[in-house]
């Protein structure tokens, strides 16, 4: 049974159709996606995933129970790290922690032991007792999700958590989504980065409008896009002449070749690689340079939006 299920969720904002029948559901750690551009209804989708928004249609259901704003036990199932969260800056991390886990009924020595657990995944332990005032930004959001992380949830849901955060905290924040994966969290995670997508995500759900357009592993989205991978190489002037070579390699789909330059479409570049490097070296090429261009998130998003993702 999946710990999340969402079936032809719906939601209106006056004529505006923000979420139209979106379906998806999410295994034990299992990381999925929802990767679309500003307003293609993910903060939506979510908060009524949540709870904290009603829906106008559809079903949610955690570890198999229907869940509605108003039901608790299956509120109790998840940890919702939304964009911004009211953080006392006065206090510390740890006063945070114990002021957000007295909210979810954590008291004494079980709120002491989950403070430090949560803290330790965000890796901030070391830095728990300074006031929040201090923390950068990357660091607020990593005791966000620490926050998120204390009632233990089954279901994790982050909105953009590394929206606009520094490089050293977006990695560690990452890296505590991938251990919780494989303690078997289940996280739901949306994101307009396409490379945080295919790094992080099992599963992607591509959305925009409002609609899910595309749904499945980065392999399955990518094989919707009819592309093949490119493989262009800088060598020395005459390279060329290696082209009918390169050809007749198994796997090799087209070759061109022009001065010192040259451009394979192949079936699958990074295994074709060291036979492509060995015939040009038999051929007495010296190779300058190699690039490799696979078909990625951005070319399915372009393929099923028709626009780009960063536009
Ligand atoms: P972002 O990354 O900017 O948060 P998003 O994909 O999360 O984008 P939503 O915030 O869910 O998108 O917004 C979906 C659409 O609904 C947008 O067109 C937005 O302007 C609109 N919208 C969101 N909240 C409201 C609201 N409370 N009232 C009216 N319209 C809203």
């Amino acid at each position: 049974m999946p710990v999340l299920e969402i079936t032809d969720l719906t939601k209106h904002y006056g004529d505006l159709l923000a979420v139209d029948h979106v379906s998806f559901a999410i295994e034990e750690g299992e990381t999925y996606g929802l990767l679309g551009p500003n307003g293609a209804g993910k903060t939506t989708t979510i908060s009524m995933v949540v709870g904290v928004l009603g829906r106008d249609d559809g079903l949610v259901l955690i570890d198999g129970l229907r869940h509605d704003v108003t039901t608790v036990k299956t509120k109790a199932l998840i940890g919702y790290v939304p964009q911004e969260l009211a953080l006392y800056p006065d206090l510390t991390a740890r006063e945070n922690l114990r002021f957000f886990g007295r909210l979810y009924g954590l008291t004494g020595r079980p709120a002491k032991m989950r403070i430090a657990e949560a803290l330790e995944i965000v890796d901030l332990h070391e830095r728990a007792d300074e006031a929040v005032a201090k923390y950068s930004g990357g660091m607020t959001r990593r005791l966000n999700i620490a926050i998120g992380l204390l009632n233990r949830p089954r279901l994790l849901v982050l909105d953009e958590p590394t929206a606009g955060v520094d490089p050293h905290s977006r990695n560690s924040i990452l890296e505590s989504v991938q251990r919780l994966a494989a303690e078997g969290v289940a996280t739901l995670y949306t994101t307009h980065y396409m490379e945080e997508a295919e790094r992080l995500c099992d599963r992607v759900g591509i959305v925009d409008a409002g609609r899910m357009l595309a749904e499945g592993t980065r392999r399955e989205l990518v094989s919707l896009v009819d592309e093949h991978d490119r493989v262009v190489l800088r060598a020395e002037e005459g390279a060329a002449r290696a082209v009918p070579v390169l050809k007749a390699l198994p796997g090799v789909l087209e070759a061109g070749g022009e001065g010192g330059d040259l451009e394979l479409i192949v079936e699958e570049a990074r295994s074709l690689l060291p036979a492509i490097l060995g015939a040009l070296g038999e051929a007495g090429v010296a190779v300058r340079s190699v690039e490799v261009r696979e078909p990625d998130l951005e070319s399915v998003f372009l393929h099923v939006t028709g626009k780009a993702l960063r536009d």
